[in-house]
């Protein structure tokens, strides 16, 4: 069983090496920054040298240790699932079971990207308005939205989002192969969004999540406040009456109350220290302060 667990880990890509992050870390530098000159949503964004190396070390923490550990929990998830109903875990595991698996896996990738974002969608959404709040306030702490940025995400958020999208997946019997296919296209999409790209995608923008439409959701301006929770498809905006769609750029960025430090340790403690405080901290709009709700769907030509 343990063999079977470190081989589905290696297939799903969940062991890096240090070579692997530096070669991503380069690639992405070599396209992103030549297309934030060329495009910028602002101009000469200044970049404080601390936020450069924070942002920066969440590019090797991140893979190095948040998605190995998140994945490893996920797959010990699994682990426990599988022996509480009596099934087998080994390598057929990847192939999936039953009618969802028989489809074709370019067939199965669609449904699962759909399924995917719209979990995201609600487990995003619980994000904002709970206790767990402090959690994701990590990844809405960059105050310069930069495709460095991208990659700020507490161990626990990515741990609890992960679970909420995989285990249903897999347990309705798609192909955990379909999944890995579109998984590095997902992952340039959301770096992408992060970036200072002026870029909203035109009639698109309402079938795919641009990064004008993701720099509203990270917006500390009241009108963004918990809107735009969508991470591929808006569609889930619209529905459920958070989509939030100006033209024009949102003013500034981070957390509105009692904002993170800036250090890794920092950060992954703060969850943990503001947990003792008897005072929830909340992303919610304090008094004085516009009521989020004032529309559902908003749009400006
Ligand atoms: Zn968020
Ligand atoms: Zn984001």
């Amino acid at each position: 069983m343990p063999d079977t667990l470190v081989t589905i880990l290696q297939r799903a890509d969940a062991i890096p090496s240090l070579g692997k992050v530096l070669l991503t870390l380069l690639a992405m530098a070599v396209i992103l920054v030549p297309l934030e000159y060329l495009f910028p949503a602002r101009p000469n964004l200044p970049v404080r040298r601390k936020t450069f190396f924070l942002n920066l070390s969440y590019w090797f923490f991140n893979p190095l240790f948040t998605q190995v550990t998140s994945k490893t929990a996920v797959a010990l998830v699994f682990l426990g699932l599988f022996l509480a109903l009596g099934w087998t875990l080994d390598e057929s595991f990847l192939d999936g079971f039953g009618p969802m698996s028989r489809q074709p896996l370019w067939l199965q990738a669609i449904e699962i990207l759909l399924i995917a974002d719209f979990i995201d969608y609600w487990t995003h959404r619980w994000f904002h308005v709970s206790r767990a709040w402090r959690f994701h306030a990590i990844h809405h702490s960059p105050e310069e939205m930069t495709w460095l940025a991208s990659s700020r995400m507490h161990p626990v958020n990515d741990f609890i989002t992960r679970t909420c999208q995989v285990v249903p997946i897999v347990l309705m019997g798609f192909s955990p192969k379909a999944a890995l296919l579109v998984v590095p296209y997902i992952v340039f999409f959301v770096i992408l969004l992060h970036s200072n790209l002026n870029w909203d995608f035109g009639p698109l923008r309402w079938v795919f999540v641009s990064p004008l439409y993701h720099r509203w959701h990270h917006t500390t301006d009241p009108e963004g406040i918990d809107k735009n929770f969508a991470g591929l498809f808006p569609i889930w905006d619209v529905l459920f009456g958070t989509a939030h769609f100006p033209r024009r750029e949102p003013t500034r960025f981070g957390v509105n109350h009692n904002p993170p430090p800036e250090s890794l340790l920092g950060q992954l403690l703060y969850p943990f220290r503001k947990l003792t405080h008897q005072h929830p901290e909340s992303h919610q709009p304090q008094e004085g302060e516009p009521s989020e709700n004032q529309s559902s769907v908003t749009s400006e030509q």
